[in-house]
């Protein structure tokens, strides 16, 4: 650590300016045999980012998604717990106004079992629904999707453009989160929106309380969960990205979880 780096923190690597500092050490909590074992968790003062250091390795994130069943757990099989996300998603896309009119033409990033499509079909059956994603694992278990594409986004035959765009606990998984929403607002028509939803910190957690609260966080997954975001760094990376944040809302699970919705510039 340089001289700069203790008195004014080290360069973010989510927004490139000088002011991350540490947090603390925690524990790799995925099974696997993963090339790097050891992380800290850092928080940008600039950006309000809190985010794993160092990133993952390509080989190590490849193991997480392509190569391991990530959704066995009953936590997305028990009829109450399905009955919950779908009330949750359909009362978003109500509320949010994401579906306006006919036909709306729906690109889920990846898409998992493919919760805002299987939703979007029960809110407007006429619903164009197009999932994407990197594994598999879901394809063949999604009857609510017109088409599923297994394979990375730049891979998808179909360019759009997409009225709506949904990345649910997607984003803090990115290593790149700056290129994909570039690439997403490529995707997207002048009026369409991205909705996004992910973990956002402990509850009533601020940078003072450290890494400590994070040990319970049940949304602290090392080293799949590589950043978790803030209002703050959407809004500074317009410019990069293109998009503007049109709805946020991080009181979701005790602010554990934040909802956004963004539109282009
Ligand atoms: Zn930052």
């Amino acid at each position: 650590m340089t001289l700069l780096d203790k008195l004014f923190g080290v360069r973010c690597r989510l927004c490139g300016e000088r002011g991350a500092t540490r947090l603390g050490p925690v524990p790799v909590t995925h099974a696997g045999e993963f090339h790097v074992k050891e992380f800290t968790l850092l928080h940008c003062c600039h950006c309000d980012v809190v985010y794993l250091d160092p990133l993952p390795t390509s080989a190590d994130l490849k193991l997480l998604y392509e190569d391991s069943e990530q959704f066995t757990d009953a936590h997305y099989t028990d009829p109450i717990q399905v009955e919950k996300i779908l009330d949750y998603y359909s009362t978003a896309l109500r509320n949010l106004k994401l579906l306006p009119g006919a036909r709306v033409r729906l690109l889920e990033v990846g898409a998992g079992l493919a919760w805002v499509s299987r939703a979007s079909k029960a809110v407007s059956p006429d619903t164009m629904t197009l999932a994407q994603d990197v594994s598999g694992e879901c394809a063949k278990h999604c009857p609510w999707v017109d088409r599923y594409f297994v394979g990375t986004l730049d891979a998808l035959p179909e360019r759009g453009p997409y009225q709506l765009i949904s990345l649910t606990h997607v984003i803090e998984h990115l290593a790149d989160p700056v290129a994909m929403l570039r690439s997403l607002a490529d995707l997207l028509t002048p009026d369409g929106k991205i909705f996004i939803t992910a973990p956002f910190r402990p509850a009533e957690w601020n940078p003072a309380h450290g890494a400590a609260p994070w040990m319970n966080y049940s949304y602290l997954h090392v080293p799949a969960h590589i950043s978790y975001f803030s209002r703050r760094w959407f809004e500074q990376s317009e410019r990069l990205t293109g998009l503007k944040v049109i709805h946020w809302d991080s009181t979701h699970e005790d602010g554990q979880a934040f909802e956004l919705v963004l539109g282009k510039i």
